[in-house]
Order: C-alpha cells, then structure tokens, then sequence
C-alpha cells in the first residue's frame, strides 16, 4: 500500500543543500525558506531531480538550489529566476564532458521539466520544474 507521506518524500536530495549557500553565510543572508518555497522544492525533487539521479545512476551535486531575493541579487542571478521561488536547482557532475552526458539524458527523458538549460557550455546545467513544465531547452 502506497504512502502519501513517502510520495512526497525527497529520496536523493535534502533540503539543506537545496537551500545552502556560501554567498548567503558570508554575507549573512538569510536564506531559509517558507512553505511555498519548501513545497516548490519538494515537487523540483520527486518530478525531476530524484528521476533524473535514478536514470544518471550516479551522485547528482546541486551548486545552487532555493536563493532568496536577496541571495539572487547577491549572485547576478536575473530577475524573473525561478531559484527564487525554489523551482530551479544548478547541478554538475563534476566535468563539462560529464555534464552534458547528463543534459542530452535529461533533454531526451519524458520528465516534466520546464526548463532545462546548458550554462556557459556545461559548465552547469541549469534545471526547473513547474506544473505543466514547458520542457524548454536553451543554450546560455
Ligand atoms: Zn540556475
């Protein structure tokens, strides 16, 4: 018998280091999430994070996760990011070769994503969820 409390449970990744940030420690910003926030992060982790470490077989590393505005500002991230509402995680698997072995597996997977993003040539690979993800790939 299934388990609601187990359906919504992160497998792979903890909200520590969705939301963990050196720039937020040394400048001592806060950035702890809400609810609303938690929740967004939750559904990133079980439609496309978690799938996406299940297929890739490997440890998956989240550079950055949740940034509160001023963490965002902090970092240059853009306006409209939707690491601020905790629909967004960066990710890398330690090369760029790597990296985009894990971009193409993501692109051609059926997940949910809404954006899916190769940053300064696999340097990382940005990555969101949203309910009716757009499943959009763009090259920055
Ligand atoms: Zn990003």
């Amino acid at each position: 018998m299934k388990n609601t409390r187990d359906n919504k449970a992160m497998k792979w990744f903890t909200p520590d280091e969705l939301t963990r940030s050196e720039t937020a420690h040394r400048l001592g910003i806060d950035n702890r999430p809400d609810g609303v926030v938690m929740k967004n992060l939750q559904e990133l982790v079980r439609h496309v994070l978690d799938p996406t470490r299940e297929m890739w077989g490997r440890p998956i590393r989240v550079t950055s996760g949740y940034r509160c505005t001023a963490l965002n500002a902090a970092v240059g991230g853009s306006r409209n990011s939707q690491h601020i509402t905790g629909r967004a995680a960066d990710i890398t698997v330690g090369s760029k070769a790597a990296n985009e072995r894990l971009f193409e597996m993501i692109r051609r997977s059926a997940l949910p994503y809404d954006q899916l993003i190769n940053e300064r040539d696999y340097s990382w690979i940005h990555v969101s969820y949203a309910p009716c993800g757009r499943r959009q790939v763009l090259a920055l």
